[in-house]
């Protein structure tokens, strides 16, 4: 298990020989620490970026996607290892790990493949005297910042597309599970990446080393996934090097159910966009809206669905649903759930903290819930389904939207028409229609409004690590 910082292709210690514990959520006791990189350690990462860069974005597209697919195969052949390694850290039951690994693995596979063929374009100027031709040059040093609940996927679906479009990379993952980041680290460093190429460092004075790293005139591209808050002052610390950013934030999406849908599809999707990761995931479904005729049925069966769920250490035989991620993660879930029902919803199964050890928090079903409860304007990030009855199309699509989040949004309707028409209404990057998971390598995945700025995954994804070349050329005279 590596659990120092990753820089310039070596392995080393803090500056100030400074360490964070590593807790296991399943138990709360310590697992391991790891260094937690100082200013100093920060900004030589971005110095070993800075280096590597020019060699890197000269080299052949081809080997790019050589060494991204390098790194896919191992992370294929080790799922499990590395599927536990995510258990261990951030405590989601072994099968949505097993899942993480292979998504996040796909992002190199497909950046691979999106490597060799980064388009420019040439044109004729309208007025005929030049040539507008365009060039995609890679963007720079990229600093990556990522969050706890998918260290993996997080991590690889920015260092992907930065690698594939030629730019070298720092990653802060989270303090919470910095494990797996250096086990990717220890990937690039064993299929060869040139050092300093891919740097990874933990830290937990994440505010200090980050903004000290965005000051840097070196760095060109901040790409951040996290909560809007911290997404907020990271693109206020950005604005002072006028950095391009790429933000991933928080989420609150609403999940529609109209009297005509597939009811067992309704809740099979359900459950996969609310439990995903014990619901800790940006795109989980944080406020479902059925419509009257359908909502006591609705909320019977995802509270049978959801009461058949295993619940135990992440690791354990049959277990479905593991710890949240930390002690204050439950603490405000149960606020949560307790405010929700002092507001006159009635849980059909969990609402209850259980006694420890371990941050577990049982599945939750809040029925009768009144639009204007709280829990609705607010990120759950736990394995609670908080359900509100809605009698017409206009007013689902209006509580839907009345949100400043806009990550993704899920629809559930036989009626066709219906469904696309309510899909361009909702306010959200993204809409499964008649479906829990939109999560795919190939498809750009991002909010609107205060869900983020920018795209991850798909050709999109490389573009943001991209710059445009304009050169304005006469070549007919
Ligand atoms: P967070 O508290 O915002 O932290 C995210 C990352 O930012 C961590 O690496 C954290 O480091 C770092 N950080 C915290 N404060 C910072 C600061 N002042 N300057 C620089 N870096 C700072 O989010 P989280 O609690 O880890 O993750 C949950 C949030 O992520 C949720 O809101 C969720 O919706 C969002 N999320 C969004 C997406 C998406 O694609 N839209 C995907 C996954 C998660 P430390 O751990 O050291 O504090
Ligand atoms: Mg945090």
């Amino acid at each position: 298990m590596k659990t120092d910082l990753f820089v310039d292709g070596k392995w080393r210690e803090a500056s100030d020989g400074s360490r964070i514990d590593v807790l296991d959520p399943a138990t709360g006791a310590s697992i391991t620490s790891v260094a937690s990189a100082t200013v100093e350690d920060g900004l030589a990462a971005v110095e070993a970026a800075y280096n590597a860069l020019p060699g890197w974005a000269a080299t052949a597209p081809r080997q790019r996607a050589d060494l991204l697919l390098a790194v896919f195969e191992m992370m294929r052949d080790r799922a499990d290892e590395l599927a536990r390694l995510i258990v261990l850290e951030n405590g989601k039951a072994l099968p949505d790990a097993l899942g993480e690994v292979a998504y996040a693995a796909e992002f190199f596979r497909w950046y691979a493949e999106e490597a060799v063929r980064v388009a420019g374009s040439v044109q004729t100027a309208p007025g005929g005297a030049n040539q507008i031709m365009v060039l995609r040059q890679p963007i720079g040093v990229s600093v990556l910042v990522t969050p706890w609940n998918f260290p993996a996927a997080m991590a690889t679906r920015k260092i992907g597309p930065a690698l594939a479009a030629g730019c070298s990379v720092v990653l802060k993952p989270a303090s919470e599970t910095p494990l797996t980041a250096l086990a990717i680290a220890a990937l690039f460093e064993e299929a060869g990446a040139p050092p300093g190429l891919v740097n990874v460092l933990p830290s937990k004075r994440s505010g200090a080393v980050v903004g000290a790293m965005l000051d840097d005139p070196r760095v060109r591209k901040l790409s951040f996934t996290g909560s809007t808050e911290v997404g907020r002052t990271l693109l206020a610390a950005a604005a002072n090097s006028v950095l391009s950013c790429s933000m991933e934030l928080g989420g609150n999406a609403p999940f529609l159910v109209f009297d005509d849908a597939d009811l067992d599809a309704a809740i099979e999707g359900a459950m996969v966009a609310k439990m995903r990761n014990g619901g800790q995931a940006c795109t989980a479904a944080n406020r479902f809206y059925a419509q009257a005729g359908i909502a006591p049925e609705f909320s019977r069966r995802l509270a049978e669905a959801m009461s058949s769920l295993k619940m135990g250490p992440g690791a354990g035989e049959g277990i479905q649903l593991g710890p949240l991620v930390n002690a204050e993660a439950v603490a405000k879930v149960d606020e949560l759930v307790t405010g929700t029902i002092a507001a006159g919803a009635h849980a059909l199964v969990g609402g209850r903290k259980p006694d420890g050890p371990g941050f577990f928090y049982p599945a939750t079903v809040l029925a009768d819930v009144p639009s204007t409860a709280p829990v609705l304007a607010e990120e759950i990030f736990g394995p609670v389904a908080p359900v509100v009855t809605f009698s017409g199309e206009e007013e689902a699509i209006r509580l839907a939207n009345a949100t400043e989040h806009g990550l993704v949004s899920y629809v559930y309707t036989s009626d066709l028409a219906r469904g696309l028409r309510v899909s361009e209404a909702l306010e959200s990057g993204m809409v499964g229609l008649n479906r829990g998971l939109v999560s795919e390598p190939a498809a750009p995945f991002g909010g609107v409004k205060q869900s983020g700025i920018g795209r991850e995954g798909g050709h999109e994804g490389l573009l943001e690590y991209t710059e445009s070349k304009y050169i304005a050329v006469s070549w007919a005279r």
